[in-house]
């Protein structure tokens, strides 16, 4: 698992939770995506989160999301909506 520390600080709101399969979905496609992000490659300030954390109350469901700061997206929306 990830334990990054400040991992979830930019969560919005107290709907936005995480699975723990959400967590290894999440943890997967950053290991993949590390290999082609464009963020990381680039000079950036120490301060400043890379990914954000998104989430979206709709009528079947909260589709939610993690948004690197190179505009990728992870879909973490729930499987059973
Ligand atoms: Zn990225």
């Amino acid at each position: 698992m990830n334990d990054e520390p400040g991992f979830f600080e930019c969560f919005v709101g107290k709907t936005f939770h995480l699975t723990v399969d959400h967590l290894r979905n999440l943890k997967k496609w950053r290991e993949e995506h590390d290999k082609t992000c464009s963020f990381i490659r680039q000079p950036r300030p120490a301060t400043g989160e890379r990914f954000t954390y998104c989430f979206l109350p709709t009528g079947i469901g909260t589709a939610q999301w993690a948004e690197c700061g190179c505009g990728e997206k992870c879909d973490l929306t729930d499987d059973d909506w």
